[in-house]
């Protein structure tokens, strides 16, 4: 079997408030990304996936557990290990405006990373890729001399996407990038993505708070509840038949192109609130929220186990304490 490029091993990301609590942004998650696909992180704002997404590009040291890309635990980089990485691993940021420097020309935005990792190109050269940056994210020339106030929405997305690919990097960390875009422009971006994928076998995590949105870009899927991943599974197999409650009531909420199925359509509705990352529930973290509660849920959390090839599920509706899965689930 072929490495992984990017493999996450029960990280753990805590960190310490002034009055010594504890947040435990991402407690003890692992999953697998390969080369040249896409893995899209769901669950609601504050649920660890940006944190998660900062703790792969090494923007924070992790509290716990292990990170390989490409099958080296980046905590051992050195400092030259270190710069590469910087280039082959970049962020696409959730709001284009306050991502780019208002100061700054598209040109010198495009340009900041080739001055780093390229020291050594001419002017002309740098020219030339700017150039060529601007058009590969369909944007001409023109756009250059211009500055991010300028730029639409979905224009500054494009150049935010020309700044990460500027480096030539392998893998992506697409952090809800068209979250803050006008629904007739994400399309354009998602399909923008997929093409640049496509082109230079590019490798994304592709965070979103909407799992509509990861549905047609992602290969897997891992929906995250309160710093756990509490359901993993290829696209086809998630959409087709969510196990976790969450999963279901998130997937429920999408909505349906046809206005009549669209009305129709059975909704589930959460109760209550996200609970504090500080206290978390004792047992399973979506208990407090969950309409199939037993009194098994409340007395461990439950592991993330796999009930079909490729599709792992952390819920005593379908698997015991120990991950054996029952011949005759719950539900489902
Ligand atoms: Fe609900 Fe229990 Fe499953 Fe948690 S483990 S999601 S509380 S049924």
């Amino acid at each position: 079997m072929e490495t992984p490029l990017v493999e996450v091993r029960n990280l753990k990301q805590y960190f310490r408030l002034k009055r010594g609590q504890i947040v435990k942004a991402v407690d003890g998650i692992s999953f697998t990304i390969e080369a040249g696909k896409t893995f899209g992180l769901v669950g609601e704002s504050g649920c660890g996936k940006t944190t998660c997404g900062r703790s792969i590009l090494k923007i924070y040291e992790p509290s716990g557990g292990e990170i390989l890309f490409r099958g080296e635990n980046i905590r051992g980089f050195g400092r030259r290990r270190q710069a590469i990485y910087r280039k082959e691993a970049q962020m696409i940021f959730q709001d284009p405006y306050s991502s780019l420097d208002h100061r700054m020309t598209i040109d010198d935005i495009v340009a900041e990373g080739l001055h780093v990792h390229f020291p050594k190109m001419t002017r002309k050269e740098r020219r030339a890729r700017i150039e060529e940056l601007l058009e590969v994210v369909g944007l001409t020339p023109e756009y250059g001399s211009r500055f991010p106030h300028e730029l639409s929405g979905g224009q500054r997305q494009r150049i935010g996407i020309a700044r990460a690919l500027a480096v030539e990097p392998e893998f992506i960390v697409c952090d809800e990038p068209i979250s803050a875009l006008d629904v007739s422009i994400q399309a354009q971006i998602v399909n923008l993505l997929e093409k640049l994928q496509r082109e230079r076998d590019l490798t994304y995590l592709f965070i979103s708070h909407d799992l509509s949105m990861v549905k047609h870009i992602s290969d897997t899927i891992g929906v995250m509840y309160l710093g756990s991943l509490v359901e993993v599974s290829s696209n086809k197999s998630l959409y087709k038949r969510p196990l976790h409650p969450y999963s279901q009531a998130l997937i429920s909420a999408i909505p349906i192109p046809d206005p009549a199925a669209n009305k129709e359509a059975k909704r589930i509705k959460i109760e209550g609130e996200i609970p504090s990352p500080i206290n978390t529930p004792p047992g399973c973290k979506f208990s407090s929220r969950c309409r199939y509660r037993m009194d098994v849920c409340e007395t461990m959390q439950p592991p993330l186990t796999e009930i079909e090839e490729g599709h792992f599920v952390a819920c005593y509706l379908y698997h015991d304490k120990e991950g054996e899965v029952y011949a005759d689930p719950v539900v489902g």
